[in-house]
């Protein structure tokens, strides 16, 4: 290996991979230095091992899932859009189909065979990759900058130098996918500050947890979000039950604000309701005509009725785990149960199991329009290790190409501007 090169990339993931190939593109030389066997490990697992690539909202509704900070994205997005990703991905030999919610899928349903095509198309456009080569440290030498790492299995530290180092390490989520949070402690060492992290997209435990109620989906539910008594968030869509507490994707959307609460030591509360296209008042219409049907009435009807009529307002699998956490349900209660459903939660899963990290690489460091440091005119960030996280539907995917395309593009052209003056010079 070459101990010289124009710009070295920590991390082969998508943020990664995509630098690399953007500056690669420019026609810089590239070494990529990832500690896994190989590239994308974390990619391979996204969607359910489906891959949810991007999403093709135009930016005024794409920016509504990005967080902490949309605007600091822009330029990114606008640099290398979703649509820049869909024809980059098919153009590599990865055909796309779109699903509902503007999801954007390989067309095979594989995540593999997006992490391999990019792998193959950085190493066919000349990228150095070094795999098993963990990074321990970067450091300011003059006009370089170095980077030391060590290769699994042992051997002394070995060093590169480069013009740029594009730190695209990821966050601290799934960590047994190689994301550790090197990238922080490399940032801290330039003198960046991190914000406070914690596990976004993540399954919320409520109190109590009732076994009987794992396993089970459920479709187009409303979901209330309330920190401290107060409603924050109002969702409609998927909701699953799962063996780590609430998830599927309002689950998701809302627990970034409820894992942040929880933190902070206040109250959180999930409202469900099982019913939200009808108000409260259609809803007891619909009952009363469901009650009638069964030849029976409001006052008349007794619990084995009540648990049959139930079976028409829910899943089979959810009438044992709504009556036994409804005591005292009867025709007169049973609409304003269905409505609010009140779960409170405890805990939530943590970086080992959640999808995305929150927090990270403060944007108020980092020039928005290059994805270069404001600290180290040499160091560009991209991908989660960033202060920048996005809801569920390809969002996370799509910040890792856009900032790792912006990053690798802006560090090439700095790189080749700066020896044109140099030879014009
Ligand atoms: C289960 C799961 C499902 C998901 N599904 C989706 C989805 O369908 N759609 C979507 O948009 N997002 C999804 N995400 C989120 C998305 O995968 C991530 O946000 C995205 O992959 C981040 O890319 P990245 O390149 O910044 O980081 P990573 O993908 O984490 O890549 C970082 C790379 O850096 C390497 N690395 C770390 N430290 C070092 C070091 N010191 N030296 C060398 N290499 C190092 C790691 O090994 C890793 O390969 C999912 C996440 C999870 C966990």
């Amino acid at each position: 290996m070459s101990t010289h090169t124009d710009i070295v990339v920590i991390g082969g993931g998508a943020a990664g991979m995509m630098a690399a190939i953007k500056a690669l593109q420019e026609g810089c030389d590239v070494t990529v230095l990832e500690k896994n066997p190989f590239c994308g490990k974390k990619i391979n697992i996204t969607g359910k091992g489906r891959c949810n690539i991007t999403n093709t909202r135009p930016w005024q509704e794409f920016s509504a899932h990005i967080h902490p900070n949309s605007q600091f994205f822009r330029s990114a997005f606008y640099g290398f859009s979703n649509q820049d990703t869909i024809e980059l991905i098919n153009a590599i030999g990865v055909p796309t189909v779109e699903t509902q919610g503007k999801r954007i899928f390989p067309e095979s349903m594989s995540a593999r065979d997006v992490s391999r095509a990019l792998q193959s198309y950085m190493e066919d456009l000349g990228a150095a990759l070094l795999c098993d080569a963990d990074v321990i440290a970067v450091k300011r030498d003059g006009d370089s900058l170095v980077t030391t790492f060590c290769r699994t299995g042992g051997g002394l530290p070995e060093a590169v130098s480069s013009e740029a180092v594009i730190v695209a390490t990821g966050g601290l989520s799934y960590p047994t996918t190689g994301s550790t949070g090197a990238g922080y402690d490399i940032a801290r060492s330039f003198g960046h500050t991190i914000t406070e992290r914690f596990p976004s997209l993540t399954a919320l435990k409520p109190r109590r947890y009732d076994l009987d109620l794992q396993g089970i989906e459920l479709e187009n539910v409303g979901l209330v979000l309330y920190v401290d008594k107060s409603p924050v968030q109002v969702e409609e869509g998927d909701l699953s039950f799962t063996d780590n507490g609430i998830e599927g994707s309002i689950g998701y959307r809302v627990s970034r604000k409820a894992v942040w609460a929880l933190s902070h030591g206040q109250k959180v509360e999930l409202e469900l309701d099982l019913k939200p296209a009808l108000n409260l008042e259609k809803l007891e219409a619909r009952i009363s005509r469901e009650i009638a049907a069964i030849g029976s009435s409001r006052s008349t009807i007794g619990a084995t009725k009540l648990r049959g009529l139930l079976r028409t307002f829910m899943p089979q699998a959810l009438v044992k785990p709504f009556a036994d956490s409804h005591p005292g349900l009867g025709a007169d209660n049973l609409a304003a149960a269905l409505k609010s459903w009140i779960f409170k939660i405890d805990s939530y899963t943590g970086y080992e199991r959640c999808v995305v990290t929150a927090g990270g690489v403060s944007q108020k460091e980092i020039i928005a329009k290059t994805m270069c440091s404001k600290l180290d005119p040499g160091l560009y960030f991209a991908g989660e290790v960033l202060d920048l996280d996005g809801d569920t539907g390809g969002y996370n995917l799509q910040i890792a190409f856009s900032t790792g395309a912006l990053a690798g593009r802006s560090a090439a052209q700095r790189i080749l501007n700066s020896r044109l003056v140099s030879e014009e010079g």
